[in-house]
């Protein structure tokens, strides 16, 4: 699905287009035949995980020490697009691979780097990040989850709501207070492994506008116990300097995503104009429908470039928050344009759940709001000024 006629990055070495093929063929035949199911049921299969990890598409850009397949964030770019063109927009793997994983390879220690990420890699464990509480969000300092010290240990109380993986999720980061009068230096990350936590409840799978077989749900922990190695590190009141280092990823991530989604609504709907007619003519032959895909297309295309600009740069290590944020908040805020524009050109038919472009509306939405809402990056970016 190349909706655009841009040629390959420059970061797209040989074995990324063949990683590109493989992941593409397995999606096209494990997922797709299972999406509508999926969606319809709210919920995909815990196998799922157990099959993308056997498939190699779990942790890729892990050292092989761990478990994971030895590569870079290209290869997490290149999976993670790929979701999106099959589709499977809400597959928790990103999030998984690109976020909790990278959490515990650059802050663990070594033994937590050997307990957990070889599991991570075959999908034995499902990882989740627990930030966004009821009472807050986009002010992580507010968080008032809370990690107290109790004998060799800790006693993890609080609850978080939206969490992604959330009932599928057996290895939880959760940000906790572990020092409430300390501000931002008072925060930690706690790991929760949830198949021995006594305390640790999940709550509703949460009926949302889109993304409907992804189980972002409420968590609670009441009295948790967790021993002293489930801090992540070694050193309390870490957790703020961690999340800031580990967002710009995320945010990249997000990018990834925002692009592959408008790269598949495009070819969806030149396919659409192309098949449908009005007035004698097919849709594609009015100028109004030419300049709408003109636009949307050059809209897409730029936003590739630079998409593939920030990937080129965070391989390198040189990625900065500023421009991270600058891809997350034009990127998402794009894509939500080209598809409200493609889905007008497919008339009613555009309204109906069984056109999937229908589903890429409502699913969209939400990528202006979570990872940091738009407004946020907007802050960030701002601060650079
Ligand atoms: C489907 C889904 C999946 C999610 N997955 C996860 C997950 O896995 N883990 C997790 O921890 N969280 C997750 N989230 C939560 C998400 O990250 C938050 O919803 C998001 O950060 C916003 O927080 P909030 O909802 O509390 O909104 P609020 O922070 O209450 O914001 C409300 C509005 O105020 C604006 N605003 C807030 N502060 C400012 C400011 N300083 N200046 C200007 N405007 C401001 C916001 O931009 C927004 O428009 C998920 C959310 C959704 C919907």
């Amino acid at each position: 699905m190349d909706a655009l006629d841009l040629p390959r990055p420059a970061w797209m070495t040989e074995d990324l287009v063949l990683l590109e093929e493989q992941a593409r063929r397995f999606m096209a035949d494990e997922f797709t035949p299972n999406i509508d199911r999926w969606h319809e049921a709210g919920l995909y299969e815990r196998e799922v995980w157990t099959k993308a990890g056997a498939a190699g598409l779990l942790c890729a850009a892990m050292p092989e020490e761990y478990g994971g397949a030895g590569g870079s964030f290209a290869h997490e770019a290149v999976i993670n697009r790929e979701y999106s063109l099959s589709g499977f927009d809400t597959f928790g793997a990103p999030l998984h691979s690109g976020i909790v994983a990278p959490y515990i390879l650059h802050y663990g220690t070594e033994e937590q780097k050997k307990r957990w990420l070889p599991k991570l890699a075959t999908g034995e464990l499902v990882g989740a990040i627990a930030m966004t509480e009821p009472g807050t969000g986009s002010d992580l300092q507010g968080v008032r989850t809370k990690a107290e010290k109790s004998g060799n240990g800790y006693v993890l109380n609080g609850s978080k709501t939206f969490i992604t993986n959330g009932q599928h999720a057996n290895l939880i980061v959760v940000v906790a207070k572990t020092d409430a009068s300390a501000g931002a230096k008072g925060t930690s990350l706690m790991v929760v492994e949830t198949d021995d936590a006594p305390g640790f409840r999940r709550g509703r799978k949460l009926a949302k506008l889109g993304m409907d077989s992804a189980d972002t749900s409420e968590l609670f922990f009441e009295d948790v116990r967790l021993p002293a190695e489930n801090l992540l590190g070694t050193e309390e009141g870490q957790g703020f300097y961690q999340l800031m280092k580990e967002l710009p990823q995320e945010r990249l991530i997000v990018a990834v995503h925002a692009v592959a989604m408008m790269e598949r609504a495009l070819a969806l709907t030149v396919d659409y104009v192309k098949q449908r007619s009005a007035f004698g003519k097919k849709i594609i032959e009015f100028q109004n429908t030419q300049f709408e895909l003109a636009e949307c297309k050059t809209e897409a295309t730029i936003a590739k470039v630079f998409l593939d600009h920030c990937i080129g740069q965070h391989i390198e290590g040189k990625l900065d928050t500023v421009t991270a944020s600058m891809a997350k908040y034009k990127l998402t805020d794009t894509q939500g344009r080209v598809i409200d524009r493609c889905l007008q050109l497919f008339g009613g038919y555009g309204y109906m759940d069984e056109y999937p472009i229908s589903r890429l509306y409502r699913d969209a939405r939400v990528l202006r709001i979570y990872a940091g809402t738009n407004e946020i990056m907007k802050l960030l970016i701002a601060r650079s000024l």
